[in-house]
């Protein structure tokens, strides 16, 4: 698989009231889209950092992997999205021929409505990691 860059760090928070500001305040980034993705149980918050983005997640629910996250670990660190160039489903095919452990069979929409796809982090030496459809990136 072809890798670009990094699409995204999702970042677990227990609440997107605090956390927002808290990014806007201490880094000067500003927040361009706030957005809830109901097949995951998340709303998630956007921050542009160069080519990478900072996706902020809070759980929408009880039985919601954000809300388990933080339950379990607290605050932190969820997840690091790569961009791959040739497709998340030929990637996905890819890591499951290497025998990596996927969640998912099939590639879905995720947030910004680019295709995603997730490897388990049983076999990504603990890092949940999310194969990402490059966007364009134009600014
Ligand atoms: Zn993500």
């Amino acid at each position: 698989m072809k890798i670009s860059h990094i699409e995204h760090v999702g970042i677990a928070v227990s609440s997107l009231d605090d956390a927002i500001p808290f990014y806007e305040k201490t880094f000067g980034l500003k927040c361009y889209a706030i957005e809830e993705v109901p097949d995951q149980k998340v709303r998630t918050a956007f921050f542009k950092v160069g080519a990478t983005k900072i996706e902020l997640l809070e759980g929408t629910s009880d039985d919601s992997p954000i809300t388990r996250f933080i339950e379990k670990r607290g605050e932190g660190v969820n997840h690091i999205a790569f961009a791959v160039e040739d497709g998340v489903g030929n990637a996905l095919n890819e890591a499951d021929k290497k025998g990596i452990r996927t969640i998912d069979k099939e590639p879905r929409t995720g947030a910004e409505g680019l295709r995603i796809a997730f490897l388990h982090p049983k076999s990504t030496h603990g890092v949940l990691t999310e194969l990402c459809e490059n966007p364009k990136i134009t600014k």
